[in-house]
């Protein structure tokens, strides 16, 4: 046997016998008020647009991110697509998001007929690499009637959507600085980083506009649901407006002042991230505890490590992740598959964006650490009950 299939070998062993049943990646968990509060909204008869809940939820968000507005949506991307749209995105202009994100940040700049442009990301926080996007936008970016010009596209740059991947915080005041000197908007993709914080702020609640998610495989899910964070009145107005078809308020009339989205959250929904939210705390210890576990296993593996949280700041953990130091797709793939025959549902981080057909032929810088990382990141287990609980 040679010596990298056996640390194949070691190394699945290492995560598979954590989980002797099987785990997934990550499930929710309902060990609280969700059959009572989903009941109770049932009962009101107020299942979807209209509810005590929606508003309620909202308010459990502010005082939990430090939030000064929050509008809950139907999911992340519809709070993206909104947010892009607040801040001015018009057809034909750029936005800048890391090349290694999921899916939903370059689909929310396409909703917008906006052109997602990527960067690469940082190798310790798997976010924006802000000292790479300076070089590159001193290279092909010019400044010109108070906005941002991409040179070699003759396209003005809009936007910056710096993503907190996997829950960890990404060194936001470096991109802030930048993107203030070249004039571009901020809109932070905190979607998977409810419970992280970057300086003792809560992502989402730091950028211009900030969404999060509450898909269910987030750290609290509403089944499906999104949240836009933002500290301006008016943002937080017209994303409400905007959300709810435009309507203006008439107890009869259907007046709506401009084409809008119905993207309001729904009460039923609402309800079960009410319950949900109530359990946080506990959610957030027990990921923090798995992460110090895999630390304890991993730290005793050669040629491979745990991704860890950024001095500057707290991830919440939502998905643990190991890394080999030598980034090979071969080996990677060979993990994943050993620990699924065994019930253990690793996952790799997503397809690099312009690897995506689709997404081919679309501006980008080097990504060659995105592209590293793709080929060396394994994504564990990562549920709140695997530690301290039990479904
Ligand atoms: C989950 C997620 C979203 C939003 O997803 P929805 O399923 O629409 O709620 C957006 N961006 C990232 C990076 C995500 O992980």
């Amino acid at each position: 046997m040679g010596r990298s299939s056996f640390d194949i070998e070691k190394i699945t062993v290492a995560i598979t016998k954590l989980f002797p049943g099987g785990a997934g990646l990550h499930e929710p968990w309902f060990l609280g008020r969700e059959v009572e509060l989903v009941t109770e909204a049932i009962r009101s008869t107020y299942v979807s647009t209209i509810g005590q809940f929606v508003t309620r939820f909202e308010g459990m968000v502010q005082e939990y991110t430090g939030s000064k507005y929050a509008v809950a949506v139907v999911n992340g991307t519809s709070a993206l697509h909104t947010s892009l749209l607040l801040t001015g995105l018009r057809e034909n202009e750029e936005v800048i998001i890391p090349g290694l994100t999921f899916i939903a940040t370059a689909n929310a700049v396409l909703y917008c007929k906006g052109v997602p442009h990527f960067a690469d990301v940082s190798s310790k926080t798997l976010g924006i690499d802000s000292s790479k996007l300076e070089i590159y936008l001193n290279e092909i970016a010019e400044a010109k009637g108070g906005r941002c010009w991409n040179k070699r596209t003759g396209r003005v740059i809009h936007s910056i959507v710096p993503m907190h991947t996997l829950g960890i915080p990404v060194d936001l005041d470096p991109l802030i600085e930048l993107a203030e000197r070249w004039n571009l908007k901020v809109i932070e993709d905190a979607a998977e980083s409810l419970g992280t914080y970057y300086k003792g702020k809560h992502t989402g609640t730091i950028g211009l506009i900030g969404v999060l998610s509450f898909n269910g495989n987030k750290v609290v899910t509403s089944g499906g649901g999104g949240m836009i964070l933002t500290q301006d009145e008016d943002l937080a107005k017209r994303a409400r407006h905007v959300t709810t078809t435009a309507k203006l308020a008439h107890p009869w009339e259907f007046i709506h002042d401009e084409m809008g989205y119905n993207y309001r959250m729904p009460n039923l929904n609402a309800a079960l991230a009410c319950a949900q939210m109530e359990n946080l705390p506990l959610f957030l210890n027990n990921k923090r505890k798995l992460y110090l576990k895999y630390r304890e296993i991993f730290s005793m593996i050669p040629g491979l490590q745990l991704v860890d949280e950024p001095e500057y700041g707290t991830s919440n953990f939502w998905l643990n992740a190991v890394r080999l130091e030598v980034p090979s797709r071969k080996v990677r793939d060979q993990i994943i598959q050993t620990c699924h025959e065994k019930k253990v549902f690793v996952r790799p981080l997503w397809t690099l964006m312009p690897d995506l057909k689709f997404l081919a032929d679309l501006p980008s810088m080097d990504l060659g650490v995105a592209r590293n990382l793709i080929d060396s990141v394994i994504c564990l287990p990562s549920s709140p009950f695997l530690i301290g609980g039990e479904r």
